[in-house]
C-alpha cells in the first residue's frame, strides 16, 4: 500500500465519522451560545474563544501549502484566497465585531482548535503534498468558476446574515430576539446556509477528497444546529413565523 493509499483511507475514515457526529449534535447540541447554558466548565470571553479556535485553521491550511510551493500555482492561489477571506474573517474581523456573544465554553474551544488542525493537515497534504496542484487550465473548467461563485455567495450570505444577529444587540441589552430581513425572512439560520454554500463551493472548484470532506463536516456540524437553533425560536418566541423554515427555504 502507498502512502497515497494510506491517506486516501484515512480521508475516506473522516469523511464516514461526519454523519455519526452529525448524529450526536441532533441529540445533544454543541454546549455553546444559547445552547450552552448548563455545566460545562470553564469558559473564557467569546471574542478570545473565537480568535483561538479559528486561528489553526488560519494558519495550518495555508502554511502546509506554501512550504510545499503553492504560490507557484494559480489554482492553489485562488483556493488559499478564498480561504484566507473566510478564515481572516472568522478569525480574526469576527471576534473584534462580536457585541455580547455569551462566553465559551474551553472544551468547545479545545474541540475547534483539534477540527481545525486535522482539517487544515487533510487539505495541505491533500491539496498540495500528496496530489500536485492542478494547471492553469482547470481555471477554465465550469467547476472552478461555479465552485468560486458559489464560495462568493455563500460568503456574502455568511457575513450579512452575522451583521444582522449582532445587530440585534446594539442596544447593549443582551437576551435574543427575532431576527428580521434578508433571507431570515425565509429560513432560521441563513448564517449556517452560507457557510455551508461556501464550503460546498470550494469543494466543488478544488474537485478533490479533502475539500468533499470538510464540506461534508460542515454540513454535519451545521445542520444539526440549525435544526436545534429553528426548535428553539419556536418554543421561545410563540409568535415565531410560521412559514420560516431551519436551513433550506420552503424544504427544511
Ligand atoms: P449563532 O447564530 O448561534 O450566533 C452568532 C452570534 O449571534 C452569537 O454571538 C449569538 O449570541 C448571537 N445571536 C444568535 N442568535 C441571536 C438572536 N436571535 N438574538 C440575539 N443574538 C443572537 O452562530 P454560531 O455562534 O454557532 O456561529 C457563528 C459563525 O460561525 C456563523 O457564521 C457560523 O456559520 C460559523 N460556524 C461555522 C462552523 C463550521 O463548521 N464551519 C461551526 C460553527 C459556526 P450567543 O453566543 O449569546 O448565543
Amino acid at each position: 500500500m502507498t502512502r497515497q493509499d494510506l491517506f486516501t483511507i484515512v480521508l475516506l475514515s473522516w469523511i464516514g465519522l461526519a454523519p455519526a457526529i452529525a448524529l450526536i449534535l441532533l441529540k445533544i447540541a454543541a454546549p455553546y451560545g444559547r445552547h450552552g447554558k448548563g455545566s460545562v466548565g470553564p469558559r473564557v470571553p467569546a471574542r478570545l474563544g473565537w480568535f483561538l479556535m479559528e486561528l489553526p485553521a488560519l494558519l495550518v491550511f495555508p502554511v502546509l501549502a506554501v512550504a510545499s510551493g503553492g504560490l507557484d500555482s494559480p489554482v492553489l492561489l485562488l483556493l488559499l484566497g478564498l480561504w484566507v477571506l473566510h478564515y481572516g474573517n472568522r478569525a480574526v474581523v469576527y471576534p473584534l465585531r462580536l457585541t455580547a456573544g455569551s462566553p465559551m465554553p474551553v472544551v468547545i474551544v479545545a474541540s475547534g482548535v483539534a477540527f481545525n488542525v486535522i482539517n487544515g493537515t487533510l487539505l495541505g497534504l491533500g491539496l498540495s503534498v500528496f496530489d500536485a496542484p492542478r494547471g492553469i487550465e482547470w481555471l477554465a473548467d465550469p467547476r472552478a468558476w461555479v465552485g468560486t461563485l458559489m464560495f462568493l455567495g455563500g460568503f456574502a450570505l455568511n457575513l450579512h446574515s452575522d451583521q444582522v444577529l449582532r445587530g440585534l444587540r446594539r442596544d447593549g441589552k443582551g437576551g435574543y430576539r427575532v431576527p428580521q430581513g434578508g433571507l431570515y425572512r425565509l429560513v432560521s439560520c441563513p448564517n449556517y446556509l452560507g457557510e455551508i454554500l461556501e464550503w460546498t463551493g470550494w469543494a466543488i472548484a478544488s474537485w478533490s477528497l479533502p475539500g468533499l470532506a470538510f464540506a461534508v463536516w460542515t454540513a454535519a456540524n451545521l445542520l444539526p444546529r440549525a435544526l436545534t437553533h429553528h426548535q428553539w425560536y419556536r418554543r421561545t418566541f410563540p409568535d415565531y413565523p410560521k412559514c420560516r423554515k431551519a436551513l433550506l427555504p420552503f424544504l427544511l
